[in-house]
């Protein structure tokens, strides 16, 4: 008996009808063919996600009681859209010598051709089982030098959309013109002679300027803000600069035409007072700068010197600095020079902006002494960074677990990955069996996407908690730059109330 299946599927509107399919199903049917009895099994409005149909599972029966001698659909996706089903059903229908035939799709399990298509099916349901892959080898290791975002936090001023590059699809940086106009106020700000970081963070503070992301500004972000290459309108000059520090130019210098905003990447070295960039890469990317080489370059400058300066002197404000918050309005408190007393020293202490540069609060009504503050707090950190220590640590090396889990999906997918193109290089495809294999690349593809993001994100937080840890041991002797550093991660903010009395809001 020769049975014809139909399916007309859910997933598409105007798809053709059963009738149509049984129609040409017939015409399938080989002269030497014609004196066996015809069955047709249809099934209406399914979808081709699981083999769960009326008509299908009746048809299956006959096959598994042995009389079907050949199978007819109009295309393969009739069967199923579940490759890991199709291959299944093959195998059932090649247990109980059952032909098959597509009569759209020139495939015919009975010719030789149609047997290597069968073997080149079973390489892709592996390549499904293993959740993975992509036709487009090692997609990911050139992802970066052809300027795709690689990850990590998304900088200020930028959202992520989806975009396609060398014919791929990816994501890709889109500026956010009000976040810009920011962000050129604060190169042109800090770019000028007289203004420090620190002077920087005053000025933004006392104009309102809105903190991106709806956090505070900090020093700290502000130096990672004006460091970032993403900005710069990349030309001769910006790559002379990265050269220089000894940073790997993945990009042509010719493309440096001032056009287009850089990323860096790799694994950084960062001591701050000798940056290592040895590890680090530099692409152009495929956005637009939005600041001029020679503004961004002077500010580059200038935090340079600046690290040199706050390595050489002690102690310019305090570590707490960016984190103290006025209860009663809100503002950011920062530190001022006090009288010089009796014993002849000069006390800073925090005092409100509200207060001092727009005069619509009247802070304190105690002075909040830097001194007394920072110790206070460096009591309290070294509280909770014992208490952190020890769950630190067990999320930790669960992270480590499912990064070398990942990691191992993604030796497969590679393993699998070769056994495709050894397939694809011993055997011709057809047109519908690239078209498969296309449709597959794209799933596939996304899978190990997805898992380099998952490692990128874990490593991220690695190495936050890294930090933690590490400090936490030297919290004792923690300099300046390493308490600044800790109370960064520790700490939202230190909120003052009206009679001077304190909260501290943690990050962890
Ligand atoms: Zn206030």
């Amino acid at each position: 008996m020769i049975a014809i299946y139909a399916r007309q599927s859910v997933e598409r509107e105007n798809s053709i009808s059963c009738e149509t399919q049984i129609e040409y199903g017939r015409s399938a049917i080989k002269p030497d063919e014609r004196s066996q009895k015809v069955q047709t099994f249809v099934d209406n409005g399914f979808s081709g996600g699981n083999t769960n149909r009326d008509g299908f599972q009746k048809m299956m029966k006959m096959v598994r009681q042995g009389k079907v001698s050949k199978v007819i659909v109009y295309k393969l996706d009739r069967i199923s859209r579940s490759l890991a089903d199709f291959v299944n059903i093959l195998q059932e229908f090649k247990e109980h010598n059952v032909e098959f035939v597509s009569s759209q799709e020139s495939f015919d399990t009975s010719s030789p051709y149609g047997e290597m298509i069968v073997k080149i099916l079973m390489v892709f349901a592996e390549f499904e089982r293993t959740s993975i892959i992509n036709r487009v080898t090692q997609a990911y290791a050139h992802r970066s030098e052809m300027g795709f975002y690689m990850g990590g936090r998304q900088p200020y001023g930028f959202e992520l959309v989806p975009a396609v590059i060398h014919g791929i699809d990816t994501k890709k940086l889109e500026p956010i013109p009000s976040e810009i106009e920011q962000i050129r106020y604060i190169y042109e700000v800090y770019a000028q002679e007289s203004v420090s970081l620190r002077r920087l963070l005053d000025i933004l503070v006392a104009e309102n300027k809105e903190p991106l992301n709806g956090s505070q500004w900090t020093t700290a972000k502000l130096s990672t803000l004006l460091k970032n290459p993403i900005y710069v309108k990349a030309d001769s000059d910006v790559y002379d600069y990265f050269e220089c520090h000894g940073v790997r130019m993945v990009t042509e210098p010719a493309q440096f035409t001032g056009t287009h905003g850089a990323q860096l990447y790799g694994r950084t070295k960062h001591k701050p007072d000798n940056p290592d960039w040895s590890d680090m890469k530099l692409v152009l990317m495929s956005h637009r700068g939005v600041i001029n080489s020679d503004i961004w370059l002077k500010c580059q400058r200038k935090l340079e010197k600046n690290r040199q300066i706050t390595n050489s002197y002690s102690n310019p404000t305090s570590w707490l600095a960016g984190k103290v918050v006025c209860e009663k309005c809100g503002h950011t408190m920062t530190t001022v020079k006090g009288k010089v007393n009796r014993n002849g020293e000069m006390r800073r202490y925090f005092n409100c902006t509200g207060k001092s540069h727009k005069k619509t609060c009247t802070g304190t009504k105690t002075t909040i002494y830097a001194k007394d503050l920072e110790e206070m707090l460096y009591d309290c950190i070294f509280e909770k960074l014992s208490d952190l220590k020890e769950v630190t640590r067990s999320s930790n090396s669960g992270d480590t677990a499912e990064i070398n889990e990942l990691k191992l999906k993604i030796k497969e997918i590679e393993k699998s990955e070769a056994q495709l193109m050894d397939s694809m290089l011993s055997g011709g495809f057809n047109s519908d069996m690239i078209a498969i294999a296309n449709q597959k690349a794209t799933h596939f593809k996304n899978d190990k996407l997805a898992l380099y993001e998952r490692i990128d994100a874990l490593k991220a937080k690695d190495n936050e908690t890294d930090i933690v840890i590490n400090l936490s041991r030297s919290w004792k002797h923690a300099d300046y730059g390493c308490k600044k550093d800790v109370a960064a991660i520790l700490i939202d903010k230190i909120v003052i109330s009206e009679d001077g009395s304190t909260k501290i809001i943690w990050n962890i």
